[in-house]
This record gives C-alpha cells, structure tokens and sequence, in this order.
C-alpha cells in the first residue's frame, strides 16, 4: 500500500487525470473547463477546543464547494489525521462529478478536521463538531452547501452539526445536514443506500455483460457498512461470495461463504471468521487465511473493493485475476492502474457511479426535511433503484457508443450535465455574437 503521504498527492492528480481523458468526448466550451479546473471556495479555519483536562487545543478544519452551477454544495465531513486542504479540495472535485453523473440538483463539497477522532473524548469531539460549524457557519446553509457523514463521522455528529447550525439560526434548519438519526430528520434507507446502490448498478450491468449470479464468484474487501451490506445483497441473490476482509485480513472459501452468519458473528464479536450461524451457535466452516493482497489477487469473476483509497496502483495491477470491478470505495484504483487494467481487458465500473446510492438517499433525506413529508423505505428504495438502473445504463451506452472505458464514460456524462450547466450562464461565443 502507498503511504498515506504519496496517496494524497495522486488524489488530487489522479482526479484531473481523468478529467483529461474525457475532455476529449464533450463539447463544452473551454469557459466551463476553465471554471471546473478550480474550486468555487475553499475555506480553512482554526477551532479552538477545551479539552476535558482544561488545557485548550486549537484544531484545523476545512471547507471547500468546488462548484455549485448545478444546485447547492453537497458532501461529508471527514475526520482523520491525513485531512489536508489538498485531500478536501479533491474530494469536493469527485463529489462535483458523482453529483452530475446522478442528475441530483446539486453541486459538490467536502468538509474536513485535522483530528484523530479515537483520541477524543464523546464531549471533546461534541465540542470540536460544534466549533467546526460556528467556524464554517457562513460558508454552509440548507441552499448553500449541506453536509454528511464521512469517514469517522456519524449520524450522531451529524445531529450535533444540525443542531449547532439552527442555534446559529434560530430556526431548526434539519435539511443543512444529511445522514442524521431517523428521530432528528433522517431517512429511511440511508444506512444501506450505498450497498444497494451498487447492487442496482450490478443488476443493471449484468444483463449487458451476461453472467448469472449463480455462476459468479466475487471477492470483496472492506467487511465495513458498504461492502458487508453489499456481500449479503449479493449472497441473498445466489452470487458465490468467496472471500471478504477487513483491516486485519481476509477469509475464502472456494465453495462460498455464508455472509449473514459472518456479519452475525462480527457484530458480535468484533471478529471476522468464516462460519455458519444456527440460531446463537456459530461453528467455523472449511477455509483459507488470506491477506488482503491475496484478496484482490483472487481468481475470482467480480472484484469489490469497498474499504479504502489506492488499493490498486501499478504494484498490483498486474495481478488482478477478476475480470469485472466494482469500485465501492472511493478512489480504489489509481490512474496508472486504470491503464493496465485496460490492457488486461478488465471492465471497471468505477466509484463516482457505483457508490453514488449514498448521495442519491441522502437527497431523499434533504427533499424530505425541506418538504416535512416522509417516504417510506419500499419509496425510497424504489426511487433510488430506478435512478441508479438510469444512469449505469447512460454511462453503458455511452461507453459503447464512443468504445470508451467506463470509468471515462462516467466523467464524459457528467460534464456534459455540468458543461451546460455552466454554459447556460454564457460563452464567449454568445458575448461575442451580441
Ligand atoms: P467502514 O469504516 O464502515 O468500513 C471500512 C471497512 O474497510 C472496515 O471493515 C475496515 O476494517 C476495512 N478496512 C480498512 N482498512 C482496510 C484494508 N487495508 N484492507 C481491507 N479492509 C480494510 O466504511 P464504509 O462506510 O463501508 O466505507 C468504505 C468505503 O466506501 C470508503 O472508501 C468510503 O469512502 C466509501 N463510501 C462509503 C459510503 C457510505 O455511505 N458508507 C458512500 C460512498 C462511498
């Protein structure tokens, strides 16, 4: 694996890379790619935090909407040691496109602190979540840029973050923050969108690329709320789920793997082990130990990398056996990478289309609070399915009809969304005709 160091650089780089790609397939005016190569607002701020023992400790946060031609900024709020101004500016770009890709009415953002959040007491890290919305308190708003959860953040910090901002208000301003428990606002459905978001794209792509469940094997790794929830879609749908892992390592299992009793048994005990649950009793079925590497070099049908960035980069590439990947994490597979895979003849379906269901319901969350009327979970699954077949089938056809990859298909739909979006406010063209 890279270091943390050299993988926020080829975020950022990776990101234009493949923006790049896709130019050459749009017609948008060179005004829309001037204003998509930079951030709207990138907004760093310090938050001054008393600490349980009374000392004080200054934090630093970011906030960045890098474009809002299409609606409102929407994106998490990460907490982790690495979050830099560069790693949230990249993050908003991908939200920009995942946005546009879903035709959801907004534009993208990403949010940030500098913090080890398992350093923290349950008060310090209230108190760090507020701090960070007094400080971002003009720069965000219910038609300005909405938050979510990110990486170690949840739906508890969310509730904190909404309730600071109606302090600020004065008002109760539900719809500024999604992925908030049910009994503050939150939807149905959203603890699973992302998982079954990819399902639908999986579904969707099946047909097209002619495998039956019942005769594909898949590998995912990551075991965490994406990808565990995905391994049971699929179990329950008669895939061959072979082998998963989490941080400490992976388990396969040639003759598959019952993902229920292991979700059961993990829930439990904080312990991946592959078993088989009767009613308490869960005893272990034959497998093998592996480590991750083994993992995504598995002679498997379809790769499911859902745990975390640059799992696969010019290192491994070479290795990968599975001949469909479906990228649930963000940002799995590195530009470099994405070339030999090419040569290789794998289709990779990539992260801005096949993780997107967690955005998608988190608009559910926004439309419901703002119209204080609340769907059902069939609802939101239903709409959710439908818009994630939509898209995945456009980014096919659009794939086939330019014999492009379709992780450059994805992008090339996404900017003719935003081209006309920006296109619309004017042109060189149409100055220069008046
Ligand atoms: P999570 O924290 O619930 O799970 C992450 C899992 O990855 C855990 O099981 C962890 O043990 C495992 N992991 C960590 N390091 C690993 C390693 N080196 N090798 C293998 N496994 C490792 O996170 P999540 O919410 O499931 O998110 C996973 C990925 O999906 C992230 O990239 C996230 O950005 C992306 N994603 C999640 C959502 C969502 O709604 N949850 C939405 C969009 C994208």
């Amino acid at each position: 694996m890279q270091n943390k160091d050299e993988s926020r650089t080829s975020l950022l780089s990776d990101a234009s890379k493949r923006l790049e790609r896709a130019l050459k397939y749009v017609k948008i005016s060179s005004d829309a790619i001037a204003r998509l190569q930079h951030p709207k607002t990138s907004l760093s701020v310090s938050i001054p935090v008393r600490m349980d023992d009374g000392s004080l400790k200054v934090f630093s946060g970011y906030r960045v909407r890098y474009d809002d031609t299409r609606g409102a900024g929407k994106g998490g709020v990460r907490y982790h040691p690495h979050v830099s101004l560069d790693e949230v500016q990249s993050l908003a770009f991908w939200m920009t496109f995942k946005c546009a890709l879903l035709d959801l009415p907004f534009g993208g953002a990403k949010g940030g602190i500098t913090v080890d959040p398992k350093e923290l007491s349950k008060a310090e890290l209230e108190r760090l979540s507020r701090g960070y919305v007094d400080a971002i308190a003009d720069a965000i708003g219910i038609d300005t840029d909405i938050l979510a959860p990110d990486v170690y953040t949840n739906a508890t910090i969310m509730g904190w973050m909404m309730d600071q901002y109606s302090i600020i208000q004065r008002k109760l301003c539900r719809g500024v923050v999604t992925g908030k428990h049910l009994s503050l606002g939150g939807s149905k459905g959203r603890d699973t969108a992302t998982a079954m978001g990819a399902f639908t794209v999986i579904q969707t792509m099946l047909h097209k690329i002619k495998l039956i469940p019942q005769n594909t094997t898949v590998a995912v790794q990551g075991f965490g709320n994406a990808g565990s929830t995905l391994a049971g879609l699929l179990d329950k749908a008669g895939y061959k789920v072979v082998a998963v892992s989490d941080s400490k390592g992976g388990i396969y299992a040639p003759q598959g793997l019952d993902i229920a009793s292991i979700r059961k048994h993990k829930n439990q005990s904080r312990e991946m082990k592959a078993v088989y649950c009767h009613d308490t009793v869960c005893s272990i079925v034959e497998h093998e130990v592996i480590t991750n590497q083994e993992l995504l070099a598995l002679d498997v049908d379809v790769l499911i990398p859902a745990a975390l960035e640059n799992q696969i980069t010019q290192n491994n590439a070479a290795d990968i056996k599975a001949k469909y990947i479906f990228e649930v994490a963000n940002g799995p597979i590195n530009s470099d990478a994405d070339r030999i895979l090419a040569e290789k003849d794998v289709y990779v379906f990539p992260d801005i289309l096949v993780n997107a269901g967690g955005v998608t319901v988190s608009y559910f969350e926004w439309v419901q609070n703002r119209s204080g009327w609340y769907w059902t979970l069939e609802e939101i699954n239903q709409r959710l399915q439908e818009k994630m077949q939509i898209e995945a089938q456009q980014t096919w056809k659009i794939a086939q009809d330019l014999t492009i990859d379709i992780r450059t298909a994805a992008y090339v739909h996404a900017l003719n969304r935003l081209g006309e979006a920006l296109d619309a406010k004017g042109t060189r063209e149409q100055f220069v005709h008046n």
